[in-house]
């Protein structure tokens, strides 16, 4: 007999064009589009990942313009397991604003225990490595200072560490219950 699989709900959250359209595209359907995807509202992907023994359906969540479509924030943040905090390496303002976004989430996504709650930081754009604005030390000391978040520099042109990012996030969110 067939069980049901556990579904958890995954947020991209960033600045606009630090790539969260292209991480979930990368992941989901090991695709990359150097168009903009101009997510428009809320696109939602499902993927199945195992972890151990256990298999999940992690329904990833990327939203764009949360500026225009303020009406869908609280619907969007709620009920989330996890939350990817997502930078562009190559530009310097999308990471000083991830402390914003994360208040932002705290703010709509009714949160029962902030210090236990699955965040993770993603630093995008790996592969520009010439153009690149942001160093490790500055996310990792952000990392430490904000509950020892996990840290990844991915890359959703090349797929690099996209995968271990959000292994790494199912992970979490199945620790946290
Ligand atoms: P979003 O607004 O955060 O969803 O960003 P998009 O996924 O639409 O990406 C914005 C732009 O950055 C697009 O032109 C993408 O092709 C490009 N992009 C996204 N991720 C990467 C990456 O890892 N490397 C490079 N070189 N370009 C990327």
């Amino acid at each position: 007999m067939a069980s049901s699989t556990r579904m958890v709900k995954v947020i991209l959250l960033g600045d606009g064009s630090v790539g969260k359209s292209s991480l979930m595209q990368q992941f989901v359907r090991n695709e990359f589009n150097s168009e903009s995807f101009h997510t428009i509202g809320v696109e939602v992907l499902n993927k199945d990942v195992r972890v151990g023994s256990e298999a999940i359906t992690m329904q990833i969540w990327d939203t764009a313009g949360q500026e225009r479509f303020r009406s869908l924030r609280t619907p969007f943040y709620r009920g989330a397991d996890c939350c990817m905090l997502t930078f562009d390496l190559t530009d310097p303002n999308s990471f000083n604003n991830i402390n914003m976004w994360r208040d932002e989430f705290l703010k709509h996504a009714s949160v029962d225990d902030v210090a236990a709650f699955p965040f993770l930081l993603l630093g995008n754009k790996a592969d520009l490595a010439e153009q690149r604005q942001v160093t490790a030390e500055a996310a990792r000391a952000w990392c430490r200072e904000n509950g020892n978040v996990p840290y990844y520099e991915t890359s959703a042109k090349t797929g690099s560490n996209v995968e271990d990012a959000f292994q790494q996030a199912a992970r979490m969110l199945l620790q946290h219950g």
